[in-house]
């Protein structure tokens, strides 16, 4: 209600004051050839009837093919990438009912939560310095972190947030494509024993950071893999297959009763505007998809 009230000042104008000039008018300036300062990004929340339509429009032609591809009972959780575009975007699509919106700039990200309605669900899917851990910690409605892949970062988490009563959900982020310029923890397979890189991180986050709690596993996958017509997606699998895996190796350690009841509570994040039907089929719970609905996206300056 606070809150509320804090945005609805924000965008009502203020009467002005009428102030004497402290310093005479300065006249127009000759065209400069320098170029202009990029201003930064728009935080106004108003948004035109044709945007919002279009933006609702975008959002149910993806829900409506997310539930075509979902096996009976299996839902996917439809998260709105909205990095480098609006606040106002986002408001069109809160307004329609969306709650779930993904950035990849934690300063971006950051921002438009402290003028967007505090029930948001955030999502960060950007590479998390350890030197941003307190930024993101900072954000009271982070639904969850889906890009953890190293003991320091958690461990800067787990600073950040201790004392403070809060816990944050994170995905651990897995390299399914052996990509160099894709961050994330090597996938498991069959062959892989608890020494695993990926069972440590599980392990650590468990044992040495009680304010963060592994809500299942995050990959981005390869662009070709995600654009390849008709096969089965090698991405998918490996992220499907590290989490039996890593579930096999947990229960293994007592972390979990059974195998299976490590799968069933390990979520799996995975599908973007190019493959995202593709990656429900394949059981995704969660897919991130940006261009389809806010349309392509400026090259980041
Ligand atoms: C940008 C981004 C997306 C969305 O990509 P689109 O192809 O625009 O749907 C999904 N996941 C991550 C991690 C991203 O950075």
């Amino acid at each position: 209600m606070q809150r509320t009230a804090q945005l609805a000042s924000r965008l009502v104008p203020r009467p002005s004051i009428p102030r004497l000039p402290l310093r005479p008018p300065v006249p127009a300036r000759a065209a400069s050839t320098k170029p202009k300062p990029k201003p930064a990004m728009s935080q106004s929340l108003e948004y035109t009837a044709d945007r919002g339509a279009e933006l609702r429009e975008n959002v149910e032609g993806v829900l409506s093919e997310i539930k075509a591809a979902a096996a009976p009972g299996h839902e996917a959780r439809l998260v709105a990438i909205s990095k480098i575009k609006p606040a106002s975007d986002i408001q069109a699509l809160y307004d329609a009912g969306h709650r779930h919106f993904g950035e990849n700039y934690i300063q971006e990200m950051a921002d438009k939560a402290a003028v967007l309605p505090a029930d948001i669900c955030w999502h960060f899917v950007g590479s998390l310095q350890s030197n941003k851990a307190k930024l993101l910690a900072s954000i009271p409605n982070v639904f969850v972190l889906e890009t953890l892949a190293s003991v320091k970062l958690a461990d800067k988490l787990q600073q950040a947030l201790a004392g403070s009563g809060r816990t944050l959900d994170v995905y651990l982020q897995v390299n399914t494509s052996g990509e160099d310029a894709k961050s994330g923890v090597e996938p498991l397979t069959a062959a892989s024993d608890d020494s695993a890189p990926l069972v440590a991180l599980a392990e650590h986050v468990r044992a040495a950071c009680p304010a963060l709690r592994v809500r299942g596993l995050m990959t981005i996958g390869s662009w070709e893999a995600s654009h390849a017509e008709g096969t089965q997606n090698p991405d998918f699998a490996a992220l499907k297959e590290t989490r039996e895996n890593l579930a096999r190796l947990l229960a293994g350690k007592g972390v979990y009763a059974s195998a299976e009841e490590g799968v069933k509570s390990l979520e799996i994040s995975m599908g973007m505007s190019a493959d995202f039907v593709e990656a429900v089929k394949d059981g995704s719970n969660s897919v991130r998809v940006g261009t389809r609905i806010f349309g392509a996206r400026p090259r980041k300056q």
